[in-house]
């Protein structure tokens, strides 16, 4: 009966039906059913599930048993080896064997190809099936090309709708999906989802992502289901029911991504369930909670080491913004991760514009700043709940639409109103810093910090959340000693031992508030990165150029004068009260009412010497006692005493204007951005997401600005990809094609993918600057006629040829200081990396040419 000359065949299960797939068995007379499929299951079939076909087969006399697991191994390993002489020996005793793949063409089924070799080796056939059930040899399929399967760049363009990735992004994506454990650190906004998400849909099987915060879950699994991919949470937050379907789609193999609790997912039923339908990879989102050290240390978090060593071929990635070395070598110990698979990111939010402002009266510049930006979702942190609740009364008796948040709040209230931020019912959330953690919107247009924050990484953390979506922000904070005294005295309330810690925090704080020097730089060597460009241009000190400042000298004066004839022993209120020549009991008690400085201040009222005040302190003209609410005179502060020149702001122009770089709208086009904009929420209301799941705000701005007519434009835009178009793409089409019609307007070119420019941030003197050095002037002779850095011609060159203008080449090249050879590497290095950033040159060169130099190489390279 046994006929051992009958060869092996694969059989690929895609394009075909079970009941087709039952009767091409019969067909070929095939008695034993070897699944040798990475995965038990298919996502696109569930009656392929190992239990279906395990329970269906036997009734036509198949016997079936799945293998996929065995075949995990390299060919090499024992184990590998010892399922093919099981393979060998169910031929040789007669069975006819079908080996069970996914892939519809034989060469896309790597296991089948491998196998196949390597009988085929032992003089053993294997012949391969094709869709339309002709059999070919070994030798005629490993001929044919393979199907290239999708790569990185196609889900990033198809799915996420996506031009580029993000630095990083890539290489976390290839490492990751080259079976390497990989740990990211990167900032808050830095786009770490996309870099376990992309993986999860390379890998084939599940992707189960370990969180600690339910909101993000639900808010990422709302993300994913509108970019169309299977995903699905298990927490305490889900009923049975809900809970239950979770569990079959992952048993069913239906789901890429499972987002997990750590807590749940350590729960022995779980760890079964994983068990039975083995993932392919494992995200620990979150990662410095495994950590003691981290700030938020979770004991779940510990157990997940375990978890991850039962999944030993299941690839590990773990994410985390928290940038202190002794987290980040914690997490790698734990994990048992190796240094060479560590990625750490620039903590630089390039689009986040920073500045601090003196704070005269919180309320009404609160008002103002908010006024100015009518439509733009915020932020507004405060030290307490009773400013809190005063500036949310003030934003809402104003008619401007904000909400309160801090722990004094009823826990429903405080639901709703983060429910009405997120969901885009609400504008502006007034908040303490209870405020924010899992907040994932990312179209937050500022954070506003009427009070001084405690430290610089609590600072860095809150303004982390404008901005998410990559597009510009602002961060200011309004400064006030009265802050610092009030910190103070609570941190001297506080637990002592925590005393001296607190303190040091508030005078680094104090010392970045206070800094005339570019503030991106400061605060990122306060988190250990060595960085880049001594200016940023995106930050009030290094945008201020003296022209657009007033001369405060006679003020400072008058100011100073008094609090040095007073002895140092007095605070603001006080010296402005002399200034103005107050009555008060206090002023004539001490003889005040006789100093010379007595009424010599009425040009500016109470409020505007406050301004002011704040000014000289952080201008270091005046340092505040440490325990008293005093001030007195610093070095600074004496030379200005004997005439040099002071230049700030002066009260009524505190206000700059708000940087909107946005892309312009055409007047024309503004109303259908706000028919969009409706229709977005509409959707949104109808689907229970908030509005940025549908589109983000920039893809809705592309819309107005590029009109696009056909679902194919449509689909080039920022964030469209194939899933939303379809879904969605209709809807906003008709809207676009519509308001088209009636104004008399038509579909524009859309050039990417820096259709939305970076602000054209220089100003008429970068402009004049630049079109001296174009005119043939040296950066040292400018440097000197301007009496300005080099540096910051190199800025305004640098602006100059970004907005789009050509300088000459050699009159660069003549700037630099590098040799022939250095030239050569760096040319190379950018035509390797790109211009986009100067880190990976940076890197490429090992530090050995200085940031300035790259600088100006960007342009030689963009010019040649
Ligand atoms: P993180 O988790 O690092 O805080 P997210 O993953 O939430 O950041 O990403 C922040 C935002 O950036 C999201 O809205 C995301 O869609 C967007 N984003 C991520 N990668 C890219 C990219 N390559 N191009 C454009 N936008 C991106
Ligand atoms: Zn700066």
């Amino acid at each position: 009966m046994a006929d051992t000359t009958l060869p092996i065949i694969t059989i690929g299960h895609d394009g075909r039906t079970l009941p087709e797939f039952i009767t091409l068995l019969a067909e070929q007379g095939v008695q034993f059913v070897i699944d040798v499929r990475p995965q038990p299951y298919s996502p696109t079939q569930p009656e392929f599930g190992r239990e279906t076909l395990a329970a269906q087969l036997p009734h036509h006399d198949v016997r079936y048993v799945y293998m996929g697991d065995a075949f995990r191994a390299p060919p090499t390993d024992p184990t590998h080896q010892h399922t093919l002489q099981r393979l060998h020996k169910a031929h040789s005793q007669g069975w006819r064997v079908a080996l069970l793949g996914q892939p519809a063409l034989p060469q896309d089924c790597p296991r089948g190809q491998t196998i196949g070799r390597a009988l085929a080796q032992q003089g053993l056939p294997v012949w391969h099936m094709d869709p339309d059930n002709a059999l070919h040899p070994q030798e005629a399929i490993s001929q044919r090309p393979t199907t290239p399967r999708p790569t990185a760049e196609h889900y990033l363009h198809h799915v996420f709708g996506y031009t580029s990735f993000r630095p990083l992004q890539a290489a976390i994506i290839a490492n990751a999906v080259a079976g390497r454990d990989t740990l990211a650190i990167m900032p808050t906004g830095s786009g770490k989802s996309l870099c376990y998400q992309i993986p999860a849909l390379l890998l084939d099987g599940l992707t189960v992502v370990v969180s600690p915060l339910i909101a993000l879950m639900q808010d990422q699994v709302q993300q994913l289901h509108a970019l169309g991919v299977s995903a699905a949470y298990l927490n305490s937050s889900l009923d049975m029911d809900q809970y239950e379907q979770t569990v079959q789609a992952v048993r069913h193999g239906r789901l890429k991504l499972l987002y997990a609790a750590p807590e749940t997912l350590v729960q022995p039923r779980i760890l079964d369930l994983l068990a039975s339908t083995p993932p392919a990879g494992i995200v620990i989102d979150e990662a410095h909670c495994i950590s003691q050290w981290g700030h938020d240390f979770r004991p779940e978090y510990r157990q997940l080491a375990a978890v991850r060593q039962r999944f030993p071929s299941a690839v590990c990635m773990a994410f985390t913004a928290t940038a202190t070395p002794r987290v980040q070598h914690d997490i790698k110990q734990t994990l048992n991760f190796r240094d060479e698979n560590e990625f750490l990111a620039s903590f630089d939010r390039p689009n986040l514009h920073l500045e601090v402002l003196p704070k005269a009266d919180g309320i009404s510049q609160t008002l103002t700043f908010v006024r100015q930006r009518p439509e733009e979702s915020g932020i507004i942190y405060c030290a307490t709940r009773k400013q809190v609740d005063a500036i949310a009364a003030a934003l809402q008796h104003a008619k401007l639409s904000a909400l309160p948040y801090h722990a004094g709040l009823p826990t429903a209230e405080r639901t709703a109103n983060q429910h009405a931020f997120i969901y885009g019912e609400t504008n502006i959330m007034v908040a303490t810093v209870a405020f924010g953690m899992g907040i994932n919107k990312p179209d937050v247009r500022y954070v506003l910090h009427v009070d001084l924050p405690q430290d610089i990484e609590g600072y860095y953390q809150q303004i982390g959340r404008a901005g998410r979506d990559g597009q510009p922000a602002t961060c200011r904070l309004l400064f006030s000693l009265g802050d610092v005294y009030t910190q103070r005295f609570l941190i001297s309330q506080g637990d002592e031992t925590e005393r001296p810690g607190r303190t040091q925090r508030l005078d680094e704080m104090l010392q970045w508030a206070q800094s005339t020097t570019c503030r991106r730089q400061a605060l990122l060597g306060y988190f250990g990165e060595k960085t880049a460009e001594a200016t940023c241009n995106g930050c009030d000190n290094c945008l201020q150029t003296a022209d657009s400042l007033a001369d405060l000298t006679v003020a400072a004066q008058k100011f100073l004068s008094c609090v040095k004839r007073t002895g140092g022993r007095f605070g603001a209120n006080h010296i402005i009260q002399i200034l103005r020549g107050s009555r008060a009991q206090n002023i004539i008690k001490w003889g005040h009412d006789t100093l010379s400085t007595y009424n010599i201040g009425g040009e500016y009222n109470q409020q505007e010497w406050q301004f002011l005040a704040q000014q000289f302190v952080q201008m270091g003209l005046l340092t505040p006692h440490p325990e008293h609410q005093t001030l007195s005179l610093t070095a600074e502060g004496e030379a200005v005493l004997k005439g040099q020149a002071v230049n700030g702001r002066l009260p009524h122009q505190a206000e700059i204007a708000p940087t909107r770089p946005e892309l312009s709208l055409p007047p024309s086009h503004v109303d259908l951005l706000d028919q969009l904009r409706r229709k977005r929420k509409a959707l949104a209301d109808e689907a229970g997401y908030p509005p940025y799941v549908i589109f983000h705000d920039r893809t809705l701005l592309e819309m107005a600005a590029y009109l696009p007519q056909t679902l194919d434009s449509l689909g080039r835009l920022h964030g469209v990809g194939q899933n939303k178009l379809q879904q969605y793409g209709e809807p906003f089409l008709g809207l676009i094609r519509r308001y088209c019609a009636a104004n008399d307007l038509s579909e524009q070119a859309y050039n990417q993918p820096t259709a939305v420019p970076t602000p054209p941030r220089s100003s008429a003197r970068g402009l004049n600057i630049a079109q001296a050095f174009a005119a043939g002037q040296t950066m040292a002779s400018l440097s000197a006629q301007y009496s300005i850095k080099q540096q910051t011609i190199l800025g305004h060159l640098a602006d100059y040829v970004k907005a789009g203008n050509p300088l000459p080449a050699a009159q660069l090249q003549a700037e630099t200081t590098l040799t022939p050879d250095q030239q050569a590497e760096v040319m190379a290095a950018f035509a390797k990396h790109g211009t986009d950033y100067l880190r990976p040159i940076y890197d490429a060169l090992e530090g050995t040419v200085e940031y300035e130099e790259l600088h100006l190489w960007r342009m030689i390279y963009k010019m040649s």
